[in-house]
């Protein structure tokens, strides 16, 4: 059992009801962990607690400054429990320890600093001068309580990308973690309660779906900001019409990498590895359809086999690991169901397949898997895995490559790998996606607002773009 309870307004509370989830490894299958689970009462009164720190405390009306400092200071007692932390994410989803301290962690411990500088050069108010003479004053006000939901994937970073705007914006906020993944949450619940936020800022309730859509439907809750697949973003954003929310969806995903004509197979084989595989293939971002020139594709596929092939499957806590398990059985299990429909679907496996890695008796691990001559109409193309499965399309030229890419439900990222950098420029503004790479996967920078178009979703995360998320426009106008 980790932690006394729930965190709600400023302090550990006893849940409502005796439920608990049940952390399971996925490398032994065995739990690691228990901790309390959240119910409906249990939500009202930590939006409660947000609706009454909004309304009524010191936060939102703080000085900008005075919530960057906060922010400052919680990276530093971050810092202090990174590799904790790093050790939490590798327990509860399997992610390498390598990939768990530089990605898992490392990204939102910088981020925090990036968010505290990107306030403090914020403008949050201005005046113009209005049509009629009029001084028009514009404040940039906190949209209110949030209620931030996020998947187990990344669970720190997508808890920072929404935590630390709202925070600075001035926002209260309660924080719905996976029931994958909530020890990360709670001891970054342990971290704000040192921080010493006025009681009910941030308050953590771990939970399943049902807790989630319960807390979009609160009246308390004045924005949703939900990170998650799109059949479940759907939902949401059903509920944020009915109560009339504002709403952030960040989505799935089926990005494509474009390899141009010119650019080097090795090169784009690691490209294309670390950027689709990492996390084993567990990203919203990952690049799975790699469309390639026809008359290269041989080139292309070895130099992906060979890398793949590189790749060291196991026991995440092994530093040397470079791809551990999946999340759960039911992911596992999804994933191997694509790999055998890819091939009913008449693809070729070049690489990987259903059974085990080699030395693995138990555990929720999938082979890396390459298929190649697949066409983007199959299954395995159009549909998100989120697994370690790429699928290789030949293409004619570059208009067809274009088509190809933007021929998809979804519109989250997507690369291009050429040796001519502004061939590839072109190219990037021709893709109907929120975010796109040129000679790398896309890399999330706290600089670059990050986001999908089409069924991956609406609203953007990182940059400014991810504070103005937090806030509303406010015109006081001051007669001349
Ligand atoms: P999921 O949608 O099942 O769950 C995500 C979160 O939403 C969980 O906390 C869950 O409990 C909650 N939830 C589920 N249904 C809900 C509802 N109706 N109302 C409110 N909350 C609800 O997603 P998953 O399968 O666990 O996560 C993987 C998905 O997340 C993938 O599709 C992936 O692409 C997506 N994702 C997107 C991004 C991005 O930035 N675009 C980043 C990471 C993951």
């Amino acid at each position: 059992m980790r932690g006394d309870g729930l965190f709600i307004g400023g302090r550990w509370v006893a849940p409502s009801s005796d439920a608990v989830i049940e952390v399971i490894s996925p490398v032994t299958e065995a739990p690691v962990a228990r901790v309390a689970a959240a119910g409906p009462s249990d939500v009202d009164a930590a939006v409660e607690a947000a609706r009454n720190a909004f309304d009524d405390g010191p936060w939102p009306r703080l000085d900008p400054s005075e919530r960057t400092a906060a922010v400052r200071r919680l990276a530093e007692l971050y810092g202090e429990r990174r590799l904790e932390m790093a050790d939490l994410i590798t327990a509860e989803i399997g992610a390498p320890t390598s990939f768990a301290q530089r990605a898992q962690v490392g990204l939102p411990w910088m981020m925090m600093t990036a968010f505290a500088d990107l306030a403090a050069d914020f403008a949050w108010q201005e005046t113009r001068r209005g049509r009629y003479g009029a001084d028009i004053r514009i404040r940039r006000e906190p949209v209110g309580v949030v209620a931030a939901i996020v998947p187990w994937n990344m669970p720190q970073f997508l808890i920072v990308t929404k935590l630390m705007p709202a925070l600075l914006a001035g926002c209260c906020v309660v924080v719905k973690p996976a029931p994958e993944s909530p020890l990360d949450a709670l001891l970054l619940a342990e971290l704000l309660d040192e921080l010493d936020l006025p009681p009910g800022v941030v308050n953590v309730v771990p939970g399943g779906a049902d807790v989630g859509a319960y807390l979009v439907g609160h009246t308390g809750v004045d924005k949703v900001s939900f990170t998650g697949s799109t059949a479940a973003g759907r939902r949401v954003a059903a509920a944020c019409a009915t109560g009339l929310k504002r709403v952030s969806l960040e989505l799935g995903g089926k990005s494509a990498a474009i390899v141009l004509d010119d650019a080097d197979p090795a090169a784009v084989a690691v490209g294309i590895r670390s950027a689709s595989l990492s996390n084993s293939g567990q990203i919203c971002n990952a690049l799975t359809r790699i469309l390639v020139p026809a008359k290269r594709s041989d080139e292309f596929v070895d130099a992906l086999a060979a890398e793949i092939k590189t790749l060291v499957v196991g026991d995440p806590s092994d530093p040397a690991t470079q791809l551990g398990p999946l999340v759960s059985r039911r992911q596992q299990q999804r994933v191997l169901d694509y790999i055998e429909m890819g091939q009913r679907e008449g693809a070729r496996l070049v690489t990987g397949g259903t059974g085990m890695p080699d030395g693995a008796e138990r555990g929720w691990y999938v082979r890396p898997t390459l298929f190649a001559d697949a066409d983007n109409s199959m299954r395995i193309a159009r549909e998100e895995i989120f697994g370690p499965v790429l699928t290789v399309i030949g293409y004619d030229d570059e208009d067809e490559a274009v088509r190809i890419a933007n021929d998809s439900d979804y519109g989250l990222a997507g690369s291009v790998f050429s040796d001519d950098t502004e061939r590839g420029v072109a190219l990037a503004t021709r893709m109907r996606t929120g975010t796109f790479g040129v000679n790398q996967g896309y890399t999330m920078d706290p600089y670059a607002p990050f986001g999908g178009v089409k069924s991956s979703g609406y609203g953007r995360e990182l940059g400014r773009e991810g504070i103005e998320a937090y806030l509303d426009t406010k015109s006081i106008s001051v007669a001349g």
